[in-house]
């Protein structure tokens, strides 16, 4: 009789005290019975979740890593390849991602059938493949010809080379898959980009309020300047305000912003 599906919750709980190197009998899940886990740990094992080996010291995926591995690769169609190269999934090398992806299914289903049935041109295939690179062919992507002639894309870029056909720099640029591969890349990176600054600008504040806790607990007694945006009481020093320098005729005078250092990273993009 098959139970209750198990919630995300379980799942998660089920492989972090697995990753913790409990066994079964340690294992605990409320209103589970063991048989129960030990059939949803096989599960996950299957799935690339829970690691197979105990004595290798794997870092397990985790549910969100998979999230993120499912879109890069089948939502913006990269490869492990461009993942690793984005940085997109940090501490993941090529073949890790790689293998995940297999596992789970993912990635261009098109081009891991053309991989597999990648083979040696016959001499008419050949001609046929020359043929084709100095006519129509000239304008596509080498991931476009390789399509179409079951060979792997730098074969092709290899025959163009030998062909004196390489592509522009103006035609690759300007061919379809180019443009939306680099345009997906760009969107990833500026979303990253976006989330790290709001995670530094959260730990920005934090940072200069606990700068002033320790400045007064060694004695510091400066004075203080309160910001016009937050209403914040910061010492009157650089640390807390930006200071804009000034030379007038050779007098060299600083002005002090009036707004204080959080709020301007706040402020910030
Ligand atoms: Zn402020």
């Amino acid at each position: 009789m098959p139970g209750k599906a198990w919630t995300q919750q379980e799942k998660e709980l089920l492989i972090r005290q697995v990753g913790q190197g409990r066994k079964l009998p340690q294992i605990q899940i409320p209103s589970r019975s063991p048989a129960a886990i030990n059939q949803q740990r096989q599960r996950l094992r299957e799935a690339g979740f829970v690691s197979t080996d105990s004595k290798r010291k794997l870092r397990l995926w985790t549910i969100k890593e998979i999230r993120a591995l499912r879109e890069y690769a089948n939502g913006y169609r990269l490869s492990a390849a461009r993942i690793v190269r984005a940085g997109l999934l940090p501490g993941r090398g090529k073949d890790s991602i790689g293998q995940q992806m297999k596992r789970q299914g993912l990635g261009d289903p098109k081009r891991r059938r053309a991989g597999r049935k990648a083979h040696r041109l016959n001499a008419q295939e050949r001609a046929e493949l020359e043929r084709f690179l100095r006519a129509k062919g000239r304008k596509l992507s080498s991931a476009q010809v390789a399509e179409r002639f079951k060979i792997s894309p730098k074969t092709i870029t290899a025959y163009r080379r030998r062909l004196k056909l390489r592509l522009s720099w103006h035609e690759a640029r300007a061919s379809a898959q180019y443009r939306q591969r680099a345009e997906t890349l760009r969107r990833i990176l500026i979303q990253r980009t976006r989330a790290r600054w709001t995670e530094w600008r959260a730990k920005r504040r934090e940072v200069l309020k606990n700068l002033q806790w320790q400045m007064r607990r060694k004695g510091d007694r400066r004075e203080l300047r309160q910001c016009v945006r937050c209403g914040e009481k910061w010492f009157a020093a650089k640390e807390f305000f930006a200071l804009t320098k000034r030379r007038r005729e050779d007098v060299v005078t600083y002005t002090m912003s009036r707004t204080c250092r959080a709020c301007r990273a706040e402020r910030r993009r």
